[in-house]
């Protein structure tokens, strides 16, 4: 899943994203809540309608950002009260609210709200910390269940505004050019593709206990218990060793059902989501290929390329031989080099569709040799 933190994947639209094959993106429920707003997006239809994106969305609940991005946070039984890093301003989130957030972006998977174990933690601390997770899943299904109904692209008004959208597409058809019929149909295809979108979202549960074996054990078990339509592998990546990193994951797999979708949450290069999917995760997520693409850093089946480098300044070669995206066979390292050295902006757009190009051929190899 690429990262579309701010309800976009940097540097790339939509139409392209669709073009790459992305199936599924992932957002930011803590950039999202805090600009431009639940509320906001949940007015404007919800976040497929907003960003015109009519493929799933995944949105995580906000918990890792809050550990991660925020300042004075204070978690608490209820919730965690954090500073915004955009204006210090006070906010709360608790499983109710998060999950509340993640209702009114009318994503296609939401996640629990947990709290991502600080690495390295005493042995105390990650099963006080595991217990609250535990806690706070049952607390977001509940809320779930009570609420799940109250997602944008299930209200009456929503589907109601579709419908007007779709009805004056048609006048316009009768009225207008030939190229802008293209564009009409484009959008009503779109807007149906909204409208008839199967309505429920899914809740997915999160596995904590740090590097501890038998806690991401007692943690899975538990939180199969409470019973969710997914589940992920959480607070890996936190800085331990790529060893430890998939000792846990492996282990904790054994404990995952094997016919819900399985998600390892923030991982990974190439050369891992192929290790994880061999190992039998499903779903995986990282800022990596586009984060990378933009400092000039690109994954090719001969290895990273760094284009800033002065080597390529003549290379009339495309960046990767054995690429078919369109920036390998169209352009030159010469001139991706170029871009990057004169802090182009195409530089960034070039980039990030190569890096995501090559993650996506990377899992369809994993689906094909599946
Ligand atoms: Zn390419």
């Amino acid at each position: 899943m690429p990262v579309g933190t701010q309800a976009t994947v940097k540097a790339v639209p939509q139409d392209v994203l669709e073009d790459l094959g992305v199936e599924i993106l992932l957002g930011n429920t803590y950039h999202l809540y805090l600009r431009p707003g639940v509320e906001q997006i949940r007015r404007l239809g919800g976040l497929h309608t907003f960003m015109s994106w009519p493929r799933a969305i995944l949105t995580d609940s906000g918990g890792f950002q809050v550990f991660s991005l925020s300042d004075l946070r204070k978690v608490t039984e209820d919730g965690v009260t954090f500073r915004s890093h955009l204006d210090g301003a006070t906010h709360f989130l608790s499983p109710e609210s998060a999950t509340e957030a993640q209702i009114g972006l009318g994503s296609d998977i939401i996640m629990a709200f947990d709290e991502c174990t600080e690495y390295p933690a005493e042995p105390q601390r990650t099963r006080a910390s595991m217990e609250l997770t535990l806690r706070w899943a049952e607390r977001c299904k509940r809320y779930f269940e009570e609420h799940q109904n109250e997602v944008p692209w299930n209200s009456p008004r929503h589907l109601a505004v579709s419908r007007q959208e779709v009805s004056s597409v048609e006048f316009q058809v009768s009225s207008n050019s030939e190229a802008n019929q293209t564009l009409a149909s484009q959008q009503a295809t779109r807007n149906s593709k909204l409208e008839t979108r199967n309505c429920t979202q899914a809740l997915f549960g999160i596995v904590q206990g740090g590097m501890d074996r038998a806690l991401r054990r007692e943690s899975a078990e538990r939180t199969i218990e409470i019973g969710f339509d997914g589940y992920a592998i959480g607070g890996l990546s936190v800085g331990e060793p790529r060893a430890l990193t998939r000792e846990i994951v492996e282990s904790t797999l054994e404990h995952l059902p094997k016919d819900k979708p399985r998600y390892l949450m923030g991982v990974g290069t190439p050369e891992e989501i192929v290790e994880y999917a061999k190992l039998g995760i499903d779903m995986m997520d990282c800022v990596l290929p586009t984060r990378a693409a933009r400092h000039g850093l690109l994954f090719t089946s001969e290895g990273k390329v760094s284009i800033k480098q002065a080597r390529y300044a003549a290379d009339q070669g495309p960046l990767d031989p054995n690429c078919s995206c369109r920036v390998c066979q169209r352009y030159s390292r010469a001139y991706l080099r170029h871009l990057y050295a004169s802090n182009e902006v195409l530089a960034q757009v070039l980039n990030t569709v190569h890096n995501l190009s090559y993650y996506l051929d990377t899992m369809r190899r994993v689906r094909h040799s599946i």
